[in-house]
């Protein structure tokens, strides 16, 4: 069995609007190929500490990731450094905030926005800035990274669904229409992705509110979405709520390697089918 993973976040993405939104996600659920969990986030439900809850497995008073405005290199062990430890080949095609949790802060465009082979944690890694960069573009980043490094571990993360939430609330034509929008380009790469061997995440890092906001404590804020494509996983409806410190452990799993030590133990994880 393969042990790579392509991890799909998608900034700002409620549950409900996933469940309600979201038709190929569930018609692999529908046919058994992926199983679909509630996440609750970490607090506060913001962008920058939850990328580090998402990818170190540690709740913000600890990593000290607490604004969105906290703008300095990650003090813990990311999947990024985890993986570069074990041997893998790890990319990203991602928001510059990740850049700057794991290879360089501040972001410089300039230099930045490209850094292929590196010797820094993220190793391959297509960064934007702008959060109207179309979610289409960053998906031909990822499907770039895929080819020319073939990574073991690829981390891609959008933000138009996030933006379109601020511009126009989560009671909007607009932001249902984006996550639909996100939903047909997983539909377009997810197919290819997964004949290639890759084990796929999907899931969010925070949710989005009817004020156009995220960072408090409802569940508009704090419900996201887990799809999970993989052997490991037996597929259908899990109706039971994951807390999201769980995700960074479950990657872990996933690719073959040990967690940090400062990760949760893997809890939650659900059933192992027989194909183990
Ligand atoms: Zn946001």
């Amino acid at each position: 069995m393969s042990n790579k993973l392509i991890f799909i976040m998608l900034d700002g993405l409620r549950y409900d609007a996933a469940v309600s939104q979201m038709g190929y996600m569930h018609h692999l659920v529908e046919y058994g190929k992926a199983a679909r969990f509630k996440v609750r986030s970490e607090l506060p439900s913001m962008s920058r500490p939850l990328y580090e809850v998402l990818l170190t497995g540690t709740p913000a008073w600890k990593n000290g990731i607490t604004t969105n405005g906290t703008v300095r290199l990650s003090h813990e062990q990311s999947l990024f450094h985890l993986t570069k430890q074990n041997g893998l080949t790890n990319a990203t095609a991602s928001y510059y905030w990740v850049s700057e949790l794991y290879n360089r802060a501040p972001f410089n465009p300039d230099t930045d926005r490209i850094q292929l082979h590196t010797d820094h944690p993220i190793q391959n890694g297509i960064f934007y800035w702008e959060d109207h960069y179309p979610d289409s573009h960053l998906f031909a980043d990822a499907a770039f990274l895929l080819r020319e490094v073939k990574p073991d571990f690829l981390y891609v993360h959008s933000m138009n669904i996030d933006d379109d939430g601020h511009r126009f609330t989560s009671d909007s034509a607009q932001y249902r229409n984006r996550v639909i929008a996100a939903d047909v380009l997983l539909a377009s790469v997810l197919p290819q992705w997964m004949e290639a061997g890759y084990q796929i995440i999907v899931t969010a890092d925070h949710g989005m509110n009817s004020d156009g906001m995220h960072g408090g404590t409802t569940s508009a804020d704090r419900d996201v979405p887990l799809f999970v494509c993989s052997s490991l996983v037996a597929p259908g409806v899990y109706e039971e709520t994951v807390p999201q410190l769980q995700l960074a452990p479950l990657a872990c799993r996933l690719l073959g390697i040990a967690p940090s030590e400062a990760m949760q133990p893997l809890t939650i994880m659900p059933p192992l089918s027989a194909d183990l």
